[in-house]
């Protein structure tokens, strides 16, 4: 059968794995669950026979309609287009959905990352999130200070999310087979982001900034940001935030990012008056 490389099309080849998959989330009859990327419906199968209902996101039109009729149009509604367009918040309320709905999805790898981030704009509207990533991409995700993987992606995800690693597959486990090994992650959204920075926008962008380039200090990569921060004065709000300047961002912690990103806003707000054009978070 045709495949679309191009997409990211690297089928579950066992049922057992599939069902494992969605046996991992704990999934409730009352749920509403957002997939992505059904497929041929190897997820699928398993999601509406657990879920109250499914809406499956899927790009490819000749998937769709093989899917078509497969299940009651009131258990699997299938939607043709590409998850990084969809309006999630109106999708819900065209649908007439209000609870925290579960996402599901073994991701086409080439876009992971931006799935993820397109979710996490919507996250007020969802319960967790259950997929498959490259091995690679889970280990950004949940690595912790102190490791090479730990990055702007990992603070991002981490800032929103409790994550965990389920379980890792190899590429024999997948029609064609990929080229690398996959791990399901599970990602519950946090009630409130794991710790307190004042300003989202500007939290993000100082994480940014401070990860430009890996090698370098984060007082050398702070200096290369000053016109774009606005603050001036590194070494003294290194001090005040208690962070040695030679510190490379890799080893600093959620606390940490937090507590300058603190004093960098107050700095800001004594020398320029006002801090109005600090928007939303620039995930
Ligand atoms: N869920 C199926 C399975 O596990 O066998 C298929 C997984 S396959 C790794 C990824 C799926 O995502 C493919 O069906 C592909 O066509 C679809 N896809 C790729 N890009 C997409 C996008 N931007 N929006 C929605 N679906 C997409």
């Amino acid at each position: 059968m045709r495949t679309r490389k191009r997409l990211g099309q690297h089928f579950l080849a066992d049922p057992r794995i599939a069902r494992r998959i969605v046996e991992a989330a704990d999934l409730r009859p009352e749920d509403i669950v957002l997939e992505i990327g059904p497929g041929r419906g190897a997820l699928t199968r398993f999601l509406s026979e657990r879920a109250a209902r499914v809406l499956a996101v899927e790009i490819d039109e000749a998937l769709v309609r093989q899917l078509a009729g497969r299940w009651p149009e009131g258990k699997v509604t299938l939607i043709a287009g590409d998850i990084l367009k969809l309006n999630l918040a109106e999708l819900l309320e065209r649908e007439g959905i209000s609870a925290p709905i579960r996402v599901f999805g073994n991701l086409p790898y080439h876009i992971a990352t931006a799935i993820l981030r397109h979710l996490l704009r919507f996250r007020a509207y969802l319960h967790d999130m259950t997929v498959m990533l490259q091995r690679e991409v889970a280990d950004r995700i949940l690595s912790l200070p102190g490791s090479k993987s730990y990055g702007y992606l990992s603070i991002l995800v981490q800032y929103y999310c409790e994550g965990q690693r389920l379980f890792t597959l190899p590429p024999s486990a997948f029609r064609p087979p990929p080229k690398v090994f996959s791990t399901v992650v599970h990602l519950r959204m946090r009630d409130r982001p794991a710790v307190d920075v004042l300003n989202e926008g500007f939290f993000f962008e100082l994480v940014s900034a401070l990860f430009a380039e890996r090698r370098k200090t984060i007082l050398n990569n702070l200096k290369r940001a000053t016109a774009r921060l606005r603050v001036n004065d590194l070494a003294s709000v290194l001090q005040r935030a208690g962070l040695d300047p030679r510190r490379r961002a890799e080893t600093l912690a959620l606390e940490e990012l937090a507590e300058l990103t603190k004093v960098l806003v107050q700095a800001r707000a004594s020398t320029s008056g006002d801090d109005a054009e600090l928007g939303e978070p620039t995930i």
